[in-house]
């Protein structure tokens, strides 16, 4: 029996990607699963191919942006873009939203000049910076920020306009949420664990103009420019994870795209939201104009409860639901794969327990 999972990442993923890679174990094509071949083999190269093309097709990506899936995660890149995109003596700009934006500027330290073009602290990251207030430094290398902070659920609503600074986005767990322009993008980053498929593999996707200028001491396995003339086969990629990418990729299609996936997301957790608003019981900290559809951290009213909320809610098939230990209380991660039953199933359960110890 499949439970209703609300982890945070790596995260549930859509159960005919999971009956297919199941058929698929033994016998992929001829008597091998697709973790035992040559990822330069003609059959993997083909199934590599086909995931980039319908990562591209979903998202609309231009033809003048590099797909490139790499290793390392997320943090990888916390390195590799100032690697890549900042010169020794550059200055790069940073929004720091929280958490994630924290631990990018501290890994970006120790190769740039940050300058912070906006910092939430004052709402104790509940906010997103205003449209238009982001302050950019002379000649910053790029600007980077966090759209979607996984921990503390808060979500841009918008992407800021940077001029002819490069945008870098780490879109680890908002990615393929919903529709997006990538041309308002320099650069954007994910780790696969929460939209995507298994951890292993993170997506790079990159304007070709920002390629070839690596620092010389760069790393080749963090160079763009040497991983994108190498197919992202510099060296051995996670075949695996790569396959089940693209398993996503086509359920995604199959499910009618992003356009698609924004409606049910924004349903999921305008579901959510509305029964955590509408009780005296649960809250959210998160100003209402920059909720995340994603992750939705919410308190019980008494904290003391929180045990007994979650072993409650594991015997009701509802997993996962504990917060991030950075932070406590609860959170629900909603991504593309969580249905709405499993957001009704939550609210309903939520009700039951409010009426119960409220
Ligand atoms: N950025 C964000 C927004 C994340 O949510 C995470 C992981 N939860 C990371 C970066 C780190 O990702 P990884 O573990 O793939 O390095």
């Amino acid at each position: 029996m499949r439970v209703y999972n609300f982890s945070a990442g790596p995260a549930v993923l859509p159960q005919p990607v999971l009956e297919q890679a199941r058929d698929e174990l033994l016998d992929w094509q001829g008597g091998m699963s697709v973790m035992e071949i040559s990822h330069r083999s003609k059959p993997f190269v083909a199934v590599a191919e086909r995931a980039e093309a319908d990562l591209r097709e979903l998202l609309a990506v231009p033809a003048s942006y590099r797909v490139l899936f790499m290793q390392g995660g997320a943090t990888a890149q916390f390195s590799a873009v100032p690697l890549n995109l900042a010169p020794p003596d550059a200055a790069a700009d940073y929004v720091n939203t929280g958490h994630w934006s924290e631990r990018t500027i501290r890994e970006a330290r120790r190769f740039v000049s940050v300058a912070i073009a906006a910092d939430e602290a004052a709402s104790q990251y509940t906010t997103v910076p205003e449209p238009g207030s982001l302050r950019a430094s002379p000649g910053a290398a790029y600007l980077h920020y966090t759209p979607n902070e996984t921990i503390g659920g808060v979500e841009f609503p918008y992407v800021p306009d940077t001029g002819s600074v490069p945008l870098v986005a780490d879109m680890s767990s908002s990615i393929l949420s919903r529709p997006l322009d990538v041309s308002r993008f320099g650069l954007i980053y994910a780790g696969a664990q929460k939209n995507i498929g298994p951890s292993g593999i993170t997506v790079v996707i990159v304007r070709d103009d920002l390629l070839g200028g690596a620092r010389a001491d760069t790393p080749s396995i963090l160079d763009y420019h040497a991983v994108a003339k190498a197919g992202s086969m510099l060296n051995t990629p996670p075949t695996f994870g790569w396959y089940m990418a693209g398993l996503v990729f086509q359920w995604l299609k199959r499910e009618g795209g992003l356009a698609e996936m924004q409606r049910r997301n924004q349903a999921k957790a305008g579901m959510l939201y509305a029964a955590i608003d509408a009780s005296g019981f649960y809250s959210n900290p998160v100003a209402k104009s920059c909720r995340s559809w994603m992750n939705v951290p919410f308190r019980l009213a008494r904290e003391e409860l929180d045990k007994a909320f979650l072993a409650e809610a594991e015997a009701a098939g509802l997993t996962n639901l504990a917060g991030h230990r950075a932070v406590g209380g609860m959170r629900a991660s909603l991504y593309n794969a969580m249905s709405l039953a499993g957001v009704e199933a939550l609210v309903e359960f939520m009700r039951e327990f409010e009426r119960r110890n409220g």
